[in-house]
């Protein structure tokens, strides 16, 4: 028998009835309470870590995708909130890149990416990158958020990424203390 050559990644079934698709996200506070309430889904509905992200048009506010962290359910280490958003936003548009069709994106998330998730930001094509919750909230519950440093968010900002920080971030930090809290899974701690 051969080594497995195709894979499925999936959000969970309850995000359309936590999404609503059809709304217009008009401010930085609306998109990431959108974000932020996908992490706090995933924790109490235990689908997977308790982190969510979520990307829109910029100019038109139109949600494009969203993504929570699949890790643990997904048996993949690559399944963060970020990747998963970002992958199923290239697939939207069909395109690896999120500004070859010259329209701007921007994510969204409810915890300052990890090195692998940093540098997905990039590739992706998104043109503003929005945080919450800060590397250090992630690393005080036992989460390692890799080889990320003050030079490789300058990269970004070379590249024409805009990127803001700490916005809800108490909010989202409120996820990460209860998915602790509540014994959740610290993978690659
Ligand atoms: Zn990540």
């Amino acid at each position: 028998m051969s080594a497995v050559q195709q894979l499925t990644l999936s959000l969970p079934k309850w995000i359309n009835d936590v999404v609503d698709w059809q709304k217009v996200y008009n401010t930085d506070d609306e998109k990431m309470a959108l974000a932020v309430e996908l992490s706090k889904q995933n924790v109490l509905r235990g689908t997977g870590g308790p982190f969510g992200s979520a990307i829109f048009d910029c100019v038109s506010g139109k949600l494009v995708s969203v993504g929570v962290n699949r890790v643990v359910p997904m048996h993949n280490s690559t399944a963060h909130g970020e990747m998963m958003a970002i992958m199923l936003a290239e697939q939207n548009v069909q395109s690896f890149s999120l500004s070859a069709d010259g329209i701007k994106r921007e994510l969204f998330t409810s915890c300052e990416p990890c090195a692998m998730c940093l540098g997905g930001t990039l590739w992706s094509g998104v043109k503003r990158l929005v945080c919450a919750a800060t590397a250090d909230d992630a690393r005080a519950i036992g989460f390692d958020e890799g080889p990320v440093n003050a030079s490789s968010y300058q990269y970004l900002t070379d590249a024409g990424i805009e990127v803001l920080r700490l916005v809800q971030r108490d909010a989202a930090n409120k996820v990460l203390q209860h998915y602790a809290n509540g014994g959740g899974e610290i993978y690659n701690g």
